[in-house]
């Protein structure tokens, strides 16, 4: 196994912004999962006025500006805050992050159940800041592989359930009341019974309470959305969640979007359009090889890494259908699934995992980038 990377606790955010490899890293939580067209666009000039020019999308469907430095920082929250991206009060940023399942529509139950939870929030719990919620109460779950410790989702029978990370099924419940009713005990019961300990839901060995019996089956797993037209718009992928911010401007710029919506996958959904041409820099096409890829900032961005993760991930792109997670270290950011290789940094070499994750035990350890090449060039002619 690979040593372990340093976990902080706490997750960065606006007020809250955390030192990197190349400055500030600022994080951005579009509310409902979305922001309207002037806002991606003040996003893009702050970004560029304030930072690297560099926009990120994380697995978790938040926007994050690189390249902030401590004198940029305060100008940067001014701006933000009006244009109404970030709230001005910091305390706000403190209640867990709500990831909601993209393409919902207003007035459906997802929709429904992020408003109660946006105006009963000061009802959960405080709980450790990597705590996430996940409201998927589309017709089928789609937020299965995303990072949630709490999740409200479709059962089988049609009804709603809510479920603890860890268990594979949750509890029923009558309504979008009661799942938000649900959900805020479940919380209590969380912090009461060691979850500041635990800091996770799935690290939590406490058995569930008999008011949660976890005893109903979510519905299968939807499809996330792919790239191209969408019957709510075009959805467009950011190559291993980058993307800079003219280019994205240019898109916003092409089409008549109003409103994009994020993803935990790396995805926008430009709403309300059907053109766009192609843009470098973006990603258009379901087949891009890309897509296969998952990546972390890698150095010289993040202080954790000792390798550069992105321009290897390039290099490897379109070597088959091999899935390929690189991680500049056992932390593994990047993706939470395991892959078919994993390639881990450590002490400026890779290590490689086959079926697993940043922290499982690699079959090969201390290798240069070429002779990564190698193994990926050998592996992908015997798979
Ligand atoms: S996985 Fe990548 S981004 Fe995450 S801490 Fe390690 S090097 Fe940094």
């Amino acid at each position: 196994m690979s040593p372990s990377p340093r976990i902080k606790g706490w997750c960065p955010g606006a007020w809250r912004p955390m030192a990197t490899g190349d400055g500030l890293l600022v994080r951005v939580r579009p509310p409902l999962g979305q922001l309207s067209r002037e806002q991606v666009l003040a996003l893009c000039d702050a970004a560029e006025t304030f930072g690297s020019g560099l926009i990120e999308l994380t697995s978790r469907a938040n926007f994050q500006l690189r390249g902030v430095t401590d004198e940029s920082w305060p100008p940067l929250m001014a701006f933000l805050v009006e244009h109404q991206l970030v709230s001005d009060d910091p305390e706000a940023e403190r209640q867990p992050q709500l990831m909601l399942a993209p393409a919902w529509q207003m007035g459906d139950d997802t929709h429904t159940i992020a408003r109660l939870l946006q105006a009963r929030g000061g009802e959960l719990a405080a709980m450790p800041g990597k705590v996430g919620i996940a409201i998927d109460a589309g017709i089928a779950p789609v937020l299965g592989d995303s990072a949630a410790d709490f999740r409200i989702e479709r059962s089988r029978e049609g009804g709603l359930l809510v479920r603890a990370d860890g268990y594979a099924q949750g509890t029923a419940v009558s309504g979008t009341d009661a799942a938000v009713e649900q959900l805020i005990r479940l919380t209590h019961w969380f912090v009461d019974s060691g979850g500041w300990e635990s800091g996770r839901m799935r690290r939590h060995t406490a058995p569930l309470p008999d008011w949660a019996p976890a005893d109903t089956a979510p519905a299968s797993h939807g499809e996330k959305l792919t790239l191209g037209e969408h019957s709510g718009g075009i959805v467009v992928g950011l190559p291993f969640g980058r993307v800079a911010a003219e280019k994205l401007r240019e898109a916003v710029f092409q089409t008549s979007a109003r409103v994009v919506q994020v993803t935990p996958w790396r995805r926008l959904l430009l709403q309300d359009c059907d053109t766009l041409a192609a843009i470098d820099g973006l990603i258009r096409h379901n087949s891009d090889p890309r897509l296969a890829m998952d990546a972390c900032p890698g150095a010289p961005f993040c202080e954790q890494a000792s390798v550069a993760t992105q321009p290897l991930a390039e290099k490897l792109s379109g070597w088959g259908e091999t899935s390929v997670h690189i991680s500049g270290c056992a932390k593994g950011c990047a993706r939470r699934a395991p892959a078919d290789v994993c390639l881990v940094g450590q002490a400026g070499r890779f290590n490689v995992v086959v079926n697993g994750g940043a922290d499982s035990t690699p079959v090969k350890t201390g290798l240069s980038e070429s002779e990564v090449v190698d193994f990926m060039r050998k592996f992908s002619e015997n798979s």
